[in-house]
């Protein structure tokens, strides 16, 4: 058996112990208390193995953590991880369980089976005296699941000297890396129109509702999944009284694309909608916030090398995912490769759950890589 893989089936009681603990500390996006709950936790445990730990505090979400070990040495890797769920408070009583070898729990999949992960890896490098001489970074984000916007500055900034950038989100069922991620695009567009009497005034207004009617069948005729593309107009708010032609109409607009050639045209085509009623004005907002990350030729060769360094430990395999993540951001900055968290299933679902022996596999996993990229 190889070094690592008997080292951390040693570890494995530990490892599933402190999972309930950071599991046990929920922590939903919205919610700070819990989320510094969690960077408090991490803080100590990243300390315990010697790293040298930067808060970075926030005052609308939880506080950011990162942890450096071997601060200086050169050829730095990241580990991009974040402490924030999808789940409010007071989903842990209900749900957490460990059944047929899997734990179940709030935001144990998506990704605090990653934190234990990444903990691990490091630590087996250590106690086996494998640990190499680079810098080693390990990011705890406080709000990936509501779109990073008060971290994506400090995950782009880890990428621009980077070796190689680890998203450590959950990986595709039967442990497949993601190699490539859709992009998200976030666009408001507001119909501004002319207030009237729906009765007496009717032919005097410009009713922004039926403005915005032409505009919300344009955007979702937009899909096309063939191409990978989704538009969803998913929220829509106008008019003030039952009685009144309304003179304001917005909408909001999720968008994906699988390329970034399909974002811009996306992005274009919602900028360019023209008002159709006569004397209606448009105003328009939104980008693509994360952009797609492609499986290109880069990424098939730092999945190919991943793929031979892992390889006395296990065979991998990489596929897409439809969702977004911080991989977007540092795609385009660094080698950066998706998926590298824990095996499990019921992501943002109330089952979520992670399969416990593939923390073993994949702190292994994770620490070939980090030793021998
Ligand atoms: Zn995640």
């Amino acid at each position: 058996m190889h070094a690592l893989i008997h080292y951390l089936n040693e570890q494995l009681p530990a490892m599933t112990a402190l999972l309930t603990r950071i599991v046990a500390a929920e922590s939903f996006s919205a919610d700070k208390t819990g989320v510094d709950d969690v960077g408090r936790l991490i803080a100590h445990e990243l300390r315990a193995r010697g790293a040298d730990v930067t808060i970075f505090p926030q005052t609308q979400t939880g506080d950011h953590v990162l942890g450096v070990f071997n601060r200086g040495a050169g050829s730095p890797i990241a580990m991009i991880l974040h402490m924030d769920t999808v789940h409010p408070r007071g989903s842990f009583a209900a749900r957490y369980k460990i059944e047929d070898g899997k734990m179940y729990g709030p935001g144990v999949f998506d990704m605090k089976a990653s934190h234990v992960i990444a903990l691990y890896a490091v630590q087996a490098l250590q106690a086996l005296g494998q640990m190499p001489n680079r810098e080693i970074r390990m990011l705890f984000t406080s709000d990936e699941e509501i779109g990073s916007f008060t971290s994506a500055d400090l995950i782009m900034a880890q990428a621009h000297d980077a070796a190689l950038m680890m998203i450590m989100e959950p990986a595709l069922s039967d442990g497949r890396l993601k190699s490539s991620r859709r992009g998200v695009g976030n666009f408001t567009v507001v119909a501004h129109g002319r207030a009237s009497h729906a009765g007496g005034g009717h032919e005097r207004g410009i009713n922004a509702i039926q403005e915005m009617a032409h505009h919300v069948l344009a955007i979702q005729s937009l899909t096309d999944y063939q191409r990978g593309i989704a538009t969803t107009v998913s929220m829509i708010a106008g008019g003030i009284a039952h009685n009144v032609v309304p003179d304001r109409c917005e909408i909001h607009v999720d968008a994906r694309a699988n390329t970034q050639a399909d974002a811009e045209w996306i992005t274009e085509r919602i900028h360019s909608l023209q008002p159709v009623l006569p004397g209606a004005r448009l105003e328009i907002a939104g980008k693509f916030e994360r952009p797609p990350m492609e499986c290109n030729a880069e990424r098939l060769a730092i999945f190919e090398r991943m793929k031979a360094i892992v390889a006395p430990i296990m065979t991998l395999a990489h596929g897409p995912s439809g969702a977004g993540s911080d991989a977007a951001f540092t795609a385009p900055i660094a080698p950066t490769m998706d998926g590298l968290g824990a095996v499990g299933d019921g992501l943002h679902a109330t089952d979520e759950h992670v399969v416990l022996a593939s923390l073993v596999e994949r702190a292994a996993m994770n620490a070939l890589i980090v030793k021998e990229w």
